[in-house]
């Protein structure tokens, strides 16, 4: 039998999703955009989130300013895919990827849902009045309560 693809985040697993699917699934919160730190040493330490953003982040526009080549400008920008899937603990918890990858629904606000990309703003990088960085930044001053982990 067909699915019905109306709520595809609902009713597909991220294997199934199409390419435009996939990307729709992103909320465009930014979070995975933050800095991180955490203990060289010790892979099973929190990982502590900063509200310092990578430096090829549009605060303003609310999304990376070259998407199609992120991955080139920014070699540390992790590609989401899906045989990735199982890595994904290292994104925010409300992470659509991360969500779904445990089967865990969307939350109430996000784009696909509310039908607005608004909707996201209040839960995403602009509410944590994020710093772009720079070359001199110590990302230990920036950090905020937001665990990943
Ligand atoms: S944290 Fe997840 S939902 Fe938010 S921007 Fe990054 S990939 Fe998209
Ligand atoms: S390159 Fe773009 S998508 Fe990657 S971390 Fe930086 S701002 Fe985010």
């Amino acid at each position: 039998m067909k699915k019905n693809n109306t709520h595809f985040w609902e009713t597909k697993q991220l294997h199934e999703l199409s390419h435009d699917e996939w990307e729709a699934l992103c909320d465009g919160c930014g979070l995975c955009c933050l800095h991180k730190l955490q203990d060289e040493e010790d892979d099973n330490a929190p990982v502590l989130m900063t509200r310092v953003v990578c430096h090829c982040y549009d605060i303003d526009a609310g999304q990376c300013s070259d998407y199609a080549n992120r991955h080139i400008k920014v070699p540390g920008c992790t590609a989401l895919t899906v045989s990735r899937a199982a890595q994904f603990d290292w994104l925010p918890q409300t992470c659509a990827y991360r969500l779904r990858h445990h089967n865990l629904p969307l939350p109430s606000w996000h784009p696909l849902i509310t039908g607005l990309k608004e909707s996201v703003r209040p839960h995403g990088i602009h509410a944590l009045n994020p710093v772009i960085e720079t070359e001199n930044i110590d990302l230990e001053d920036y950090l905020i309560e937001m665990k990943s982990n």
